[in-house]
């Protein structure tokens, strides 16, 4: 009802004021009544004994007249409130009676009822009438009575109105000034109860609970001023131990969404992270048309450093990896790494396709560099994938699966490359998966064969040939191995390979004796993966046994790739069957690692030069000098060298001139399977060619 104390209370003072004042001016009204009656009272009672003092003479005689009586009392009869006056003989039988100012306010009635013997004295009538009855003359001796009647109601009646008159206003007066002052005293009271109200919500507005009210008294306020500053006090020390405990709790949000999100090895975005990321940004992509290019790339050769160097040195080098790339970067790319050596670069929104390019570039060019790590100084290079989020119709796995086999067909075309997907490698990747599964049903069903191609000597004679497999494919026909290789050694089915074609060529070798007639070597092909297998030769002695071959008709060729990514393991097995009598050759030499320093250091009896070097022999200078420095360093180290590719009489002749101890090629023979090899011939005559163009 009311919105502050201060009206109730203003009201209660006021109301309380009020009650006093006017029982006040009613007891002083009651008390005014009672005091004007009694003064009238002895006003007539002194009248009466005038009158009788008055009379007395007119009655001492003994005689009654009332005509002197009447003209003594009539000079009275304008007396002020007088109603009557009744001169009585002593028997009360004689009776004048003077009629005063108010002789109306009485009936005549009331003195035929009166007994004037008996007559009430004092004030009478409900309060209306003072009767006075006086004896005249001395008490033993009287000689009349008188009896005076006044009004009382109308002097009391205007007394009242008076006194009201003149006691209401100073009262009111007083009234409203201890109303004023008690109101200014409840206001002064109240005031710091008021200053604690503004204290309160000055604290509620501005949620500062660090504030205090300063209010000093002893009295409630100080002590609601005491319980307020306490508690907030509590409220302070609660909030700050709230702070505490919300800080630790974002602290650990924070390092709980690091582990979830970031890499703790290189501390780059990890996949969870980056796969959120893309999902977001591919729906806005999608939503504005737009298109998001991702670039996927993992480091060459990393499982056999992981392998050859330890994993501490392969972290090393995953921690360099994610600084180089990360300075590569502008501002807005991202890139993150999503396991194992897997790296993920999603470039800036504006990127197109040169800055693409120019991105890829420079990233493989980055790793140009060799790593320096533990004093030793490693090359690792990238294979890197592009794919467009508009070829995966912005479905996140179709666009990540893109970017793998682009990055996969760089790792197929020679490692340090990159290639942009394009959708007819699903088309191949299907082949390649379809491939991958059927290799063993395709062992099984006698769907691979050997196909042989011979190596001839200086002189023209053949000494061995390179057995190289073919997989007649029911669905796809011939498949030749530089596609069904990778793929065998990616789906971890080569083992089942090499041993199919040891076997194989083992089998043959009795054939191949007849028709060669003299000793040869048939060179049998290994992939890097069957020398991480540790039971590799085991199954070739095994297979060996098995048929009885001499492994001195045996020869292996392992790119020199393959070899050093498993130096140690190689180097044991090499010399095993090198000790057993097998001849070993370091195919696509120079191809591969740019070091030779490790010639001296591996067992092994040829060096195969690339065909890439000679089939440029005649039109590429440097070409002619890489194998002529081949052929010269395989002298100097007491090595065999055979030229492979060999497609005219031109190379031959200058690879012979050379000094290349054997060849082989389509000049002499395509590889051929071993019914048809019979048909090929065995001496190959060289003609004597003009090879002035060539400098020889
Ligand atoms: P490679 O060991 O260097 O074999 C030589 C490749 O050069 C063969 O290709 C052969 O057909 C080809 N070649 C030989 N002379 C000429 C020529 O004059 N001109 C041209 N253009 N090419 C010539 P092929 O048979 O397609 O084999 C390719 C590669 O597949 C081989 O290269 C070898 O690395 C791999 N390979 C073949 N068979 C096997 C196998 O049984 N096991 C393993 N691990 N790899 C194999
Ligand atoms: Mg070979
Ligand atoms: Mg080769």
């Amino acid at each position: 009802m009311f919105r502050s104390i201060k009206a109730p209370i203003g009201f209660i003072v006021s109301m309380s004021l009020l009650v006093i004042v006017v029982t006040v001016l009613l007891f002083a009204a009651s008390e005014s009544k009672r005091l004007y009656q009694d003064n009238i009272k002895t006003q007539s009672d002194f009248f009466s004994e005038t009158i009788a003092q008055l009379i007395f003479p007119l009655v001492n005689e003994g005689t009654w007249d009332n005509v002197p009586i009447e003209n003594a009392l009539s000079t009275l009869s304008y007396r002020e409130n007088l109603i009557a006056v009744r001169i009585y003989s002593p028997d009360y039988s004689r009776v004048v009676q003077l009629n005063g100012r108010e002789s109306e306010r009485l009936q005549e009635s009331f003195f035929q009822e009166l007994d004037p013997k008996n007559v009430p004295v004092g004030v009478v009538d409900d309060c209306q009438i003072v009767v006075t009855h006086y004896p005249i003359g001395s008490p033993a001796f009287v000689r009349g009575y008188v009896q005076v009647y006044t009004d009382v109601r109308a002097p009391v009646g205007s007394n009242f109105f008076s006194l009201v008159f003149y006691v209401f206003s100073p009262v009111f007066i007083v009234f409203v000034i201890t109303l004023i002052v008690c109101l200014l005293a409840v206001n002064k009271l109240l005031k710091p109860l008021g200053a604690l109200s503004a204290f309160t919500k000055q604290v509620t507005q501005a949620k500062d609970y660090t504030l205090r009210h300063k209010y000093t008294k002893r009295d409630e306020i100080g002590g609601l001023t005491h319980n307020i500053n306490r508690l907030l006090e509590t409220i302070e020390v609660e909030l700050l131990i709230n702070q505490e405990q919300n800080q630790a709790l974002m602290d650990q949000q924070e390092i709980m969404t690091r582990l979830a999100n970031y890499d703790s090895l290189t501390g780059l975005p990890n996949r969870q992270f980056v796969f959120d990321s893309m999902k977001l940004e591919l729906a806005r992509a999608k939503r504005n048309g737009d298109d998001v290019a991702l670039l996927f790339f993992d480091l060459d050769g990393f499982k056999g450093i992981n392998d050859s160097l330890g994993h501490e040195t392969g972290d090393l080098i995953l921690v360099e990896v994610a600084s180089r790339v990360s300075m590569l970067l502008r501002e807005g790319d991202l890139v993150a790494r999503l396991g194992g050596d897997e790296f993920l670069v999603v470039p800036d929104r504006e990127s197109n396709d040169a800055s693409l390019h120019n991105l890829a570039t420079r990233l493989i060019h980055a790793f140009a560099e060799p790593f320096e790590l533990r004093g030793l100084s490693l090359t690792v290079g990238v294979s890197a994938g592009i794919a467009k989020a508009k070829d995966a119709e912005y479905d996140l796995s179709e666009l990540m699966s893109n970017a793998d086999l682009a990055m996969y067909r760089s790792k197929a075309k020679g490692r340090g490359s990159y290639t942009v997907f394009t959708p007819d490698m699903v088309e191949s990747h299907k082949r390649k998966l379809h491939l991958a599964n059927a290799i063993e049903k395709g062992l099984a069903n006698n769907e691979f064969s050997v196909y042989y191609q011979i190596k001839i000597n200086q002189r023209g004679q053949v000494i061995g040939m390179e057995a190289l497999l073919r997989w007649n494919h029911p669905e796809y026909g011939m498949v030749m191995p530089s596609e069904f290789i990778p793929i065998a050694e990616q789906g971890g089915r080569i083992s089942s390979i090499t041993h199919w074609i040891i076997n194989k060529v083992c089998q043959d070798l009795p054939e191949l004796k007849q028709w060669v007639g003299r000793k040869f070597r048939v060179s049998v092909n290994l992939s890097v993966h069957d020398l991480r297998n540790s039971n590799l030769f085991d199954n070739i002695y095994a297979i060996f046994k098995r048929h009885d071959t001499n492994p001195e008709y045996m020869e292996f060729e392992v790119t020199e790739t393959a070899y050093l990514e498993n130096f140690a393991n190689s180097n044991k097995f090499f010399k095993r069957l090198s000790n057993m009598g097998c001849a070993i050759a370091l195919d696509d030499f120079g191809t591969g690692y740019s070091s030779l320093s490790y010639l001296t250091q591996i067992s092994i009896d040829t060096l195969k030069i690339d065909k890439q070097f000679v089939r440029e022999i005649e039109q590429s200078e440097r070409s002619r000098l890489v194998t002529g420095s081949i052929i010269d360093l395989a002298k100097r180290l007491s090595l065999q060298v055979c030229a492979e590719g060999i497609e005219n009489e031109a190379q031959w002749e200058y690879l012979s001139e050379h000094g290349c101890d054997s060849v082989q090629g389509f000049l002499f023979s395509k590889p051929v399977p071993i019914d048809d090899l019979m048909s090929v011939p065995l001496c190959f005559p060289r003609r004597v060619l003009d090879m002035d163009f060539l400098g020889v």
